[in-house]
């Protein structure tokens, strides 16, 4: 959507309003007879051309865009659901994806119940009749566990619900929710839209009924609206998210078959990598690996800290899906709080390092992880 100056690079209207040329032309957009912008809490020019072409990538009818990724969980989920309703989803998540569900959602009378996502009989067996949601990430942050989408979408339409499900980890190029069942993609647009660690984003993509129903007045009314600046930033984004994947992936492939023949290495999990338990499965549903693995050191928490602190490239984060390679141990920031019974049986051990690979020279990173990995040995 150009202005009338033809710019090349999208126009950025930060702007809270809109004024009209007339009284009429304001009753008439309140109306809904005149199609403009009203307000920016829940439509803004720049912020809807960021929705349109997510809903393109994605192969979605309609999108919104919200002020984070954890925004946009909430939403899709509170956007739907009422008292009385129930939420299944598995034990492995997102820290906070796991506050919303667990926690959040039964202060409200919204009961949850979780499963080992591995297990379609768990998720079949949680089923009941007041069951309106299912909701998933594949891959799961930080283990990288993969679940089946296809197969818990039949499973949620069997029971008259839905299924969300968070594609961080697989970004709209690797995987097509949509096309295996999914009701709702939401994204942490933070992550690798953004690519380069600036702005928070988030969008939620469904057919139009669904945004319709569920979400816009919800979003509207409530306001986690994303700003128009970042919606720019997430625009130029979106114009190399391509090339940089590729690459991220490129050198995420070559780290982690370095990394895993160490023998300080006790395990190493990379959808791509066919000792992945659940390789065979990742491949049909994922186009490719992703920019991100995980790996358990032998010797626990002094080892991971021993190899975090002796890189010099690699930075250590809770981020991920940045330019910048970045590394994290979940036990002790990103799934502290959960306690270690649930870090446990969602398989997040002490020694666990999450490693999400950015767009330095792959030597470079080799070099880096291989001077960790004789520190965590020391
Ligand atoms: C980061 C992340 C989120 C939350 O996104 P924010 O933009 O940080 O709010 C949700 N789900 C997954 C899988 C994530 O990695």
């Amino acid at each position: 959507m150009r202005s009338q100056f033809g710019e090349t690079s999208e126009a950025l209207y930060l702007t809270q309003g809109y004024v009209y040329p007339t009284m009429e032309t304001a009753e008439a957009r309140f109306k809904g007879e005149d199609k403009g912008f009203i307000y920016s809490r829940f439509s803004n020019p720049t912020v809807s051309m960021f929705e349109q072409r997510m809903a393109m990538i994605e192969g979605a009818e309609a999108a919104r865009a919200t002020a984070s990724g954890m925004a946009a969980v909430t939403a899709s989920l509170l956007g739907q659901l009422k008292a009385g309703d129930h939420v299944v989803a598995p034990r492995a998540m997102f820290g906070s994806c796991l506050f919303v569900i667990d926690e959040l959602l039964p202060r409200f009378g919204i009961a949850s119940t979780l499963v080992d996502g591995d297990s379609l009989d768990q998720w079949r067996a949680a089923m009941r009749p007041g069951t309106k949601a299912l909701f998933l990430e594949s891959p799961t942050n930080p283990q990288l566990g993969i679940i089946d989408i296809a197969a818990v979408a039949d499973i949620a339409h069997k029971g008259g619900a839905r299924l969300i499900v968070d594609n961080v980890f697989a970004t709209p190029l690797l995987q097509k929710p949509f096309e295996l069942g999914a009701d709702c993609v939401v994204y942490s647009t933070t992550k690798h839209v953004d690519g380069q660690g600036r702005c928070l984003g988030g969008c939620i993509l469904g057919s139009e009924e669904f945004i319709q129903t569920h979400i816009h007045n919800f979003l509207r009314q409530t306001g986690p609206a994303m700003s128009p600046f970042n919606a720019w930033v997430m625009l130029k984004g979106l114009e190399t998210l391509p090339v940089r994947l590729a690459q991220q992936q490129s050198n995420a492939g070559r780290l982690a078959d370095f990394t895993a023949a160490s023998p300080h290495v006790e395990r190493l999990l990379y959808p791509s990598r066919p000792d992945h338990p659940r390789h065979a499965l990742a491949m049909r549903q994922m186009s490719g690996g992703g920019s991100v693995f995980a790996f358990d050191l032998k010797g626990g928490k002094e080892a991971a800290f021993k190899f975090g602190n002796a890189l010099r490239i690699i930075k250590i984060s809770n981020n991920l899906g940045d330019a910048k390679s970045l590394l994290t141990h979940p036990a002790t920031t990103t799934h502290q709080r959960i306690g270690p019974g649930a870090r446990a049986m969602s398989g997040i051990g002490e020694g666990m390092l999450r490693l999400s690979c950015g767009l330095e020279d792959v030597e470079d990173l080799i070099e880096d992880v291989a001077a960790g990995l004789a520190a965590a040995a020391a």
